[in-house]
């Protein structure tokens, strides 16, 4: 019996080759067994176990063709096949389509229903998959579905590789790497599921479920590959259905179903391997040997019976003799640009992935649209709303000097008056709600005299936003003033009653309530901003350890009676995510009712800040916003205000930012890269959100928004990281001069840019 067995490399995040052989060994002490490499890198090569070694050229230098009839003679000879190798079993399942009897690996039908994300092979099995978002989708979609889980999502390549993304520029700087290492555009993201870590693995010869065992994860390394777990038995439910995929999939060969439970008992599928997992010997310890029952299923040769020694497995690092045939190689140079897995395999993995990309055998992601996420879009075209378009087109843009911040006239005021309408909407005779608008988010008067009309208040960080407030009309007592800065500078603060003052600290508390004591401050509301427990933030007064609760008690006790009680807390929801905040609020709300009781005051207003995104902020579908002013009342029986103070859910929309293309390579079929007139100075955002682009076509006036492509647009400035979009398509007919706008800039890239690079 003679068993080929590839996938060898043994380093912290080893391929499966070193376990099979160790269980085959076992189980035929006779057979001869070699190793399959393709670099001498791999110290799996020096395993003992192993009779003979094939060492193969790299893979960016073999010749495939010749391989692959080399392969096909050892077929012939009667020898087995093992591979240990994702991108390798693609190789071969190319190269034998309908399979072959004595290679023990999948077809292609085969793989092409277990590829990542969705598994199409999964239904019937008791799990579901993560919600997931091909990056195929526009920069905005993306965005939108990271908000919408929390940024709690990993960015996942087509084979191997998984990093954890928390914010946008995390995003795209790790797209742009993972892209440019694997050679493709087909990567996904896809939420993060906590719980525990289990896998199903088994093996199965021609469609014949052989055996399946269940491994739970009992200690991880730093990349949470399996050190130590424990080998059990695989339910009925799993395995009736198994036995059916297994079966319509034609299977041969190891695999494994790598999952998460979560702490509702629930199964989500992470991904399906074609082949067995490295920790496969731990289920030959526990009495299953997996490698040898396959083998005994093709051949017929009776394997030794495995004995259970221990139903937990555990690894350890061990040194063996390098085999003197196949000296050290000297130190590798380090390998620019890879992360993880692709730095680290030396096996070639990326110049075999960009080999069988360009002849066209892998498959990849292409099943863009995830469960769970709406919105789909054509080529990563976002959807523009047609506002902007109407709003545009009252700017004459020939003659316009660039870069232009443009008021969108029409698009501000729908935004106002939807708030004032559903605020109406929401108030009922015991408890109104009321906008505040956020004037440091944009001070343009356009937007505060709309506010105004809207009938928001405005709400103001320092004694020079409520004076800004007044200029354009607003009176005294419709001013909240927020923030640990808000009396700078001296001297502005207005004679007349405010309408509410929320203290930042202990000593802000002490302030206020002396200030108010010598009758300089009057407001009709004084309150305290909530620092969020959990959730880091360096605004407000802690409540998080009974003696800080203590304390905040005592100062409260400070405050005059004869203003009314008010809490303030904000937390940015496009920062922590949609779901978060709510769990936020429910908490938050649980804490103004301990402090109402404790303190003896009751809460009459609750002010709950700003910090969304305009899309999340009362969305047609989604009320979350009704039942939150409607289950407020419930847990604070004396609330007879809830103000909420948008910024940027209002004032981002609002404006958009002119930009001009200044050169580029007109004669290049695909641009790699187009100098604007604009810059980050004039979007500062840009590191933590997308913004919508439109082009103008010139000839037409017609505004296009641009799709995903291969184009980066670089900033008028001599600075490295000044690139204000990645990843887009410049249209056919685009041309030097031509107007590109961007939108979404209403909100601090416009109270935020700065003079740069002007002389
Ligand atoms: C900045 C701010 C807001 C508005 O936040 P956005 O992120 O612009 O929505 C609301 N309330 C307070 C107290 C603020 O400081």
């Amino acid at each position: 019996m003679r068993i080929y067995i590839s996938g060898l490399y043994s380093g912290t995040n080893p391929q499966p080759g070193i376990g099979i052989t160790r269980s085959l060994r076992q189980a035929y002490p006779d057979a001869t067994l070699v190793g399959v490499e393709y670099s001498n890198r791999s110290s799996g090569i020096h395993w003992t176990d192993l009779d003979e070694l094939w060492l193969q050229r790299p893979w960016e230098e073999l010749n495939l063709d010749a391989y692959a009839n080399e392969i096909r003679e050892v077929l012939e000879s009667g020898a087995l096949w093992i591979s240990g190798f994702d991108l390798e079993i693609m190789w071969l399942a190319s190269l034998f389509p309908e399979g072959h009897r004595n290679m023990l690996t999948p077809p292609a039908s085969a793989l092409r229903k277990i590829s990542k994300p969705a598994v199409e092979a999964h239904k019937g099995l008791p799990v579901r998959i993560p919600p997931f978002i091909s990056t195929e989708h526009s920069d905005w979609d993306i965005h939108t579905f990271c908000r919408q889980h929390n940024w709690k999502v990993w960015l996942k390549g087509p084979y191997y590789e998984a990093v954890r993304i928390a914010s946008w520029d995390a995003f795209e700087i790790f797209r742009s790497t993972l892209a440019r290492a694997w050679s493709t555009e087909k990567l996904f993201l896809q939420t993060h599921v906590s719980g525990y870590e289990e896998s199903v693995c088994f093996c199965a010869y021609q469609g014949e479920l052989v055996e399946a065992v269940y491994m739970r994860k009992r200690e991880l390394t730093e990349e949470g590959k399996t050190w130590a777990g424990d080998v059990t038995e695989v339910s009925e439910e799993f395995l009736a259905p198994l036995r059916r995929i297994v079966r319509e999939l034609n299977w041969s060969g190891g695999a494994e179903l790598e999952m998460v439970r979560d702490t509702e008992g629930q199964l989500w599928l992470l991904e399906c391997n074609p082949r067995f997992p490295a920790w496969i010997h731990g289920s030959t310890i526990a009495g299953r040997n997996l490698p040898a029952m396959l083998v005994e299923r093709a051949t017929g040769v009776a394997a030794q019976k495995a004995e259970a020694v221990s139903e937990e497995f555990t690894r350890v690092v061990l040194e063996v003799p390098v085999r003197s045939q196949f000296p050290l190689p000297p130190l590798p140079e380090p390998f620019p640009g890879g992360i993880g897995h692709s730095l680290k395999h030396p096996s070639g993995s990326l110049a075999l992935a960009e080999r069988l990309g360009k002849l066209n055998i892998i498959q990849t992601n292409g099943n863009g649209n995830g469960n769970g996420h709406k919105g789909k879009a054509e080529k990563g075209e976002p959807q523009i709303p047609s506002s902007f378009i109407n709003d545009l087109k009252a700017y004459d843009v020939n003659d316009m000097e660039t870069p232009a911040w443009l008021f969108l006239e029409s698009t501000a005021q729908s935004l106002f008056k939807s708030a004032q309408g559903l605020a109406s909407r929401l108030s009922t005779s015991f408890v109104k709600v009321t906008n505040g608008y956020s004037i440091k988010t944009n001070p343009d008067e356009r937007l505060i005299k709309l506010a105004l009309e809207s009938g928001f208040l405005a709400e103001a960080i320092s004694l020079l936003e409520v004076q800004k407030a007044l200029k354009v009309g607003f009176k005294p007592e419709q001013v909240i003033l927020n923030g640990p800065g808000k009396w700078w500078p001296e001297g502005l603060l207005p004679k007349e009653r405010l309408h509410a003052v929320f203290c930042d600290s202990l000593a802000d508390i002490r302030r206020v309530a002396a200030s108010m004591e010598r009758g300089e401050l009057q407001s009709k509301i004084v309150g305290v901003r909530l620092r969020t427990p959990n959730v880091y933030s360096r605004f407000g007064i802690p409540v998080d350890t009974p003696k800080a609760l203590e304390k905040l008690v005592d100062a409260i006790e400070l405050l005059p009676r004869d203003s009314a009680f008010g809490i303030h807390f904000h937390m940015a929801s496009s920062n922590i995510g949609v779901a978060q905040w709510w769990h936020l609020y429910e908490s938050m709300l649980r804490w103004c009712r301990s402090i109402e009781s404790l303190a003896g005051r009751p809460v009459e207003y609750l002010d709950i800040g700003g910090g969304w995104f305009p899309d999340d902020w009362h969305t047609e579908d989604d009320d979350r916003f009704t039942s939150a002013v409607r289950r407020a009342p419930e847990v604070l029986r004396n609330v007879r205000q809830i103000i909420s103070e948008p910024g940027k859910a209002i004032a981002q929309p609002s404006m958009a930012l002119a930009f001009r293309l200044l050169e580029f390579d007109e004669t290049e079929e695909e641009v790699k890269e187009a100098v604007v007139d604009g810059s980050i100075a004039e979007l500062p955002m840009h590191f933590f959100q997308p913004h919508r682009i439109l082009h103008r076509d010139a000839q037409t006036g017609e505004w296009r928004p641009l799709k995903r492509g291969k184009t980066q647009l670089l900033g008028r400035l001599c600075m490295e990281h000044d690139i204000v979009a990645r990843g887009v398509q410049l249209p056919a007919g685009a041309r030097v001069g031509d107007v590109l706008v961007f939108c979404d800039a209403g909100a601090y890239d416009r109270s935020m840019s700065y003079v740069f690079g002007r002389g």
